[in-house]
């Protein structure tokens, strides 16, 4: 079997690595770096070490941000008293893609999974509850509508409930099995107006 030359093969295997690309797909990326040009190559390679270097978590919202507060949290225009609860930062950018939502987020970063393995504890749960003082409102819970997202969302229902506060569910729109960063714009904005009350 005829084998790529050791680097080409080494840079094969790294784009094997992201998600559903398999080797055709990889075999193209690795011709798509080939035709590139030196100093392009360049700063491809350093867009890949500097995100792992400046990126990190929000200290209020777990979202990604280079700072140590994110923008929307250290905006002072949003509303603190509401709190939208997300799985990832892929759904905060999906939600401000919208431009309708002017509360605050949390990112869970994950969703509870029976079937992974994944607990509560996994999560950044224990914080959400910290957060929930006199000034918040709402928690808008908007895991997805999958069977992990429910399970989720149900599990931090019950930890709020009893607190003096608006617990909504954003299901309304997001279709069955639906990943909320894949639900476009029209369906966020009803998904967020019809949002239903725990
Ligand atoms: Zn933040």
């Amino acid at each position: 079997m005829a084998e790529y030359p050791n680097s080409f093969q080494k840079l094969l295997d790294s784009f094997r690595r992201l998600p559903q690309v398999g080797n055709k797909a990889a075999i193209r990326f690795v011709y798509a770096v080939l035709s590139m040009s030196d100093e392009e190559v360049r700063v491809f390679a350093e867009n890949l070490v500097k995100i792992k270097q400046s990126l990190r978590k929000c200290k209020q919202c777990n979202n990604l941000c280079e700072e140590e507060l994110c923008n929307i949290c250290k905006n002072p225009a949003r509303d603190y008293g509401t709190i939208c609860v997300v799985t990832s930062s892929k759904d905060v950018v999906a939600m401000e893609n919208v431009g309708q939502y002017q509360g605050v987020y949390h990112v869970l970063d994950g969703e509870i999974s029976p079937s992974k393995g994944v607990l509560p504890d996994d999560l950044h749960i224990a914080n959400l509850l910290l957060k929930i003082d006199d000034r918040v409102k709402e928690v808008i819970i908007a895991t997805n509508s999958t069977v992990d997202g429910e399970i989720t969302a149900m599990y931090i229902s019950k930890l709020l409930n009893g607190k003096p506060i608006i617990v909504s569910r954003l299901a309304h729109g997001i279709p069955i099995g639906g990943q909320l960063d894949y639900a476009d714009e029209r369906t966020l904005i009803k998904a967020l107006e019809g949002r239903t009350r725990y």
